[in-house]
């Protein structure tokens, strides 16, 4: 490890699983999110200048400015010192990538590894909580009354854009956007590969390589 406080941060295809191994590490790990998608909409929801800035870009479906999320990404770290955390939606690019290593040397980059056929197949099951962002799947991770949110009751989406020729060009969008970033990682030999179809499949790799690192939150929560 370069330092003794643990930085990571997870890459993962859209619908690869990354929320639900991400959301497994926080659970099982003391480390802090740092996901930009989140941090953005928390700014956007408060109408801060960065989250007025962003909401141009967002709502246009793109991405916001290097130079703008950098700086943004850099603050949020530096609320967090001495303190472990996972980053998760930055970086997208290879600036992004260059200017944390400037800011931050990293010890783990956890790049998630899932046949797109696979995705394409999930995503067409997938139901959505609009209000909270909740996701459910058909068959796997099913919602307990089928069409309603678990928590809430409320009634489920599906999303225009999971249709599957539509989910293939963002996965290969996604391919070749971070064929780079990937590559820089590797080249800076940080990066881990974990394939698997589901996340099932792949938590007890990614748990079992964490704990060489990190100790657990809790010696008794550390299978969900
Ligand atoms: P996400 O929830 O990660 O999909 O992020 C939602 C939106 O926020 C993206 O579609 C982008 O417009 C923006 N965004 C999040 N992270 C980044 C980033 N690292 N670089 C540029 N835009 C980002």
């Amino acid at each position: 490890m370069s330092s003794v406080v643990f930085k990571s941060l997870i890459l993962g295809a859209p619908a690869s699983g990354k929320g639900t191994i991400s959301s497994r590490i926080i659970q099982n790990f003391n480390l802090q999110h740092i996901s930009s998608g989140d941090k953005l909409r928390q700014n956007i929801q408060k109408k801060t200048e960065v989250g007025n800035e962003a909401e141009r870009y967002i709502k246009d479906g793109k991405l916001v400015p290097d130079d703008i999320m950098i700086k943004f990404i850099s603050s949020e770290i530096k609320k967090v010192p001495n303190q472990m955390w996972l980053l998760d939606g930055f970086p997208r690019t290879v600036s992004q990538a260059e200017a944390l290593w400037k800011v931050e040397k990293l010890d783990l980059a956890i790049n998630l590894v899932v046949p797109f056929q696979v995705i394409i197949n999930r995503v067409k099951d997938r139901w959505i909580h609009l209000p909270s962002g909740r996701v459910y799947n058909v068959g796997f991770n099913a919602p307990k009354v089928p069409g309603k949110d678990d928590v809430t009751g409320e009634p489920l989406v599906q999303r225009e854009d999971d249709k599957p020729e539509v989910v293939l060009k963002r996965l290969e969008l996604y391919k070749q956007m971070t064929k780079p970033v990937i590559e820089f990682y590797k080249d800076k030999n940080i990066l881990k590969d974990f394939h698997g179809e589901t996340s099932d499949e792949i938590w007890p790799k990614v748990l079992e390589s964490l704990t060489f690192y990190l100790p657990f939150k809790s010696q008794t929560n550390n299978n969900n």
